[in-house]
């Protein structure tokens, strides 16, 4: 018979990290912390204390100390965005993304109700072509049909008589590398900030000019506010959804003058965007680039308050929730760390363009001109620095408030409480991340556990004819 000991080395890993676990005498407060963390698979470790006390007194009101903790720490949320790295967090960065863009369109969350009667509609602003590359149809269409295509320099034929599927490895990729201008497309995403502040900069100056108004005249009239999601295409350049809403000077609280219509929103979306030129900085090798918008532009109305045509506030709260998850393992969006040099491109887990995308940054943030760019810092996701989602000031909440309310919310359970008559004196540091392996495994345990849940209370509402 083996002793314990040899029974053991017999176990795998897991098993040995499990039996650990579970034999722990405070396996059960571990429990509760993953829970507490919805789950998260790469949850982050503090050791510290919090003392709370009255301001008057001087007496303690609470103390937490992770030195009473399984492991003498506390597990918080990772907050990861993205579904491939913690499916968890990415949920329930989704669910803040869905009240955030819904409070700009219907109210809710300090925002008033008044915004649904507001002029506001929906647009995809797209980057311009840089070369032809393979498509997905929906009705069986060729790719790319050429009678007598013929061949580029680099020998490569012109067209595509293909039918790609929408999971074809080939859609996005270009018809010839050689001839794709990745520089261009580069300096495009370097640039997006500064094209979409080009593109609002023109909304204003567009509406002043419809009015015959100046520009700062207008601004005492109305405010233009927004939400926007960018997102990677298959050919792995960035397009930006948004959410655009007239209000009066004062914000969400102050309707607009009554000229400005839903209609006159729209087509001042659509000129303004494709009034946008900007240049690149000028170096000698590249000469300078105009950079606009592309062609295809997208505007689409919201359904008005009450009405039946346009798109449902729901539906596109949705949609916006829906990019900010996706990571780099389901799009072209690069990746997801830092790269620091020509071998960790060679190695990239990406598409060849996508390789060929984070080369030319390496090679162009080498250049003296195009330093203020960051291209090298920024090869990861392709030149773009911006964020996933950006709003204007006044169009909604925040996902900090959103925090907050879910702190507040959750007020009982979270030992880092503070408040306005108490003085708290808190001490942390980071100690580490993620799970052992037997961890990993209760967690996703748990996380599975709490998204079923959350499916049968849906469900349950559903059937008591709740809301849907
Ligand atoms: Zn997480
Ligand atoms: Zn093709
Ligand atoms: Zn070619």
């Amino acid at each position: 018979m083996l002793d314990r000991a040899a029974r053991l080395r017999q176990l795998s890993e897991v098993d040995q990290d499990l039996i650990r676990l579970v034999q722990d005498p405070r396996f059960g407060r571990w429990v509760d912390q993953i829970t507490a963390t919805g789950g998260c698979a790469h949850p982050i470790h503090l050791s510290g204390s919090t003392t709370t006390r009255d301001t008057a007194t001087g007496e303690i009101l609470h103390h937490y100390d992770t030195r009473d903790e399984p492991g003498e720490r506390l597990l918080i949320r990772c907050r990861n965005r993205r579904a491939t790295v913690c499916a968890p967090c990415s949920r329930l960065h989704a669910g803040d993304t869905f009240h955030l863009v819904r409070a700009g369109l219907v109210g809710g969350k300090t925002i008033p109700t008044d915004v649904r009667e507001r002029p506001r509609l929906f647009a995809t602003l797209t980057a311009p072509g840089f070369g032809p590359v393979h498509r997905a149809t929906a009705d069986g269409a060729r790719c790319r049909p050429r009678r007598n295509a013929g061949t580029c320099d680099h020998g490569r034929p012109l067209g595509c008589p293909a039918v790609h599927g929408p999971a074809d490895p080939l859609v996005g990729q270009p018809l010839c590398p050689g001839c794709y201008d990745y520089t261009a497309h580069v300096l495009w995403h370097a640039h997006a900030g500064r094209l979409w502040k080009a593109f609002t900069d023109n909304l204003y100056n567009h509406l002043a000019a419809r009015l015959g108004r100046t520009r700062s005249g207008l601004r005492r009239t109305l405010r233009i506010s927004y939400a926007k999601v960018a997102e990677y295409q298959k050919r792995a350049a960035v397009r930006v959804h948004a959410v655009v809403r007239l209000d009066g000077p004062a914000g969400p609280i102050d309707p607009p003058p009554p000229w400005a219509t839903a209609d006159v929103l729209a087509t001042v979306v659509g000129t303004a965007a494709a009034a946008v030129r900007l240049r690149t900085p000028y170096t000698p090798a590249l000469g300078e680039h105009e950079l606009r918008w592309g062609t295809e532009l997208d505007v689409r109305p919201l359904r008005a308050f009450g009405g039946r045509e346009g798109l449902a506030d729901d539906a596109v709260a949705a949609y916006v929730a829906k990019y900010v998850t996706k990571g780099a393992a389901d799009t072209s969006a690069g990746l997801d760390h830092r790269i620091n040099g020509p071998d960790d491109i060679a190695a990239a887990p990406v598409s060849a363009h996508v390789r060929a995308l984070m080369g030319s940054c390496w090679r162009l943030g080498g250049v003296p001109e195009l330093e203020p760019l960051h291209l090298r810092a920024w090869a990861h996701t392709l030149g773009y620095r911006g964020y996933i989602l950006t709003k204007s000031r006044a169009y909604s909440t925040t996902y900090a408030a959103l925090r907050t309310e879910r702190a507040d919310h959750e007020r009982d359970r979270a030992q880092l409480a503070d408040d306005a008559a108490m003085a708290t004196d808190a001490h942390w540091r980071y100690v580490g991340s993620g799970h052992t392996p037997g961890a990993a495994l209760i967690a996703n345990g748990i996380a599975e556990d709490l998204a079923i849940n959350r499916e049968v209370a849906r469900d349950e509402l559903r059937g008591r004819g709740g809301c849907q």
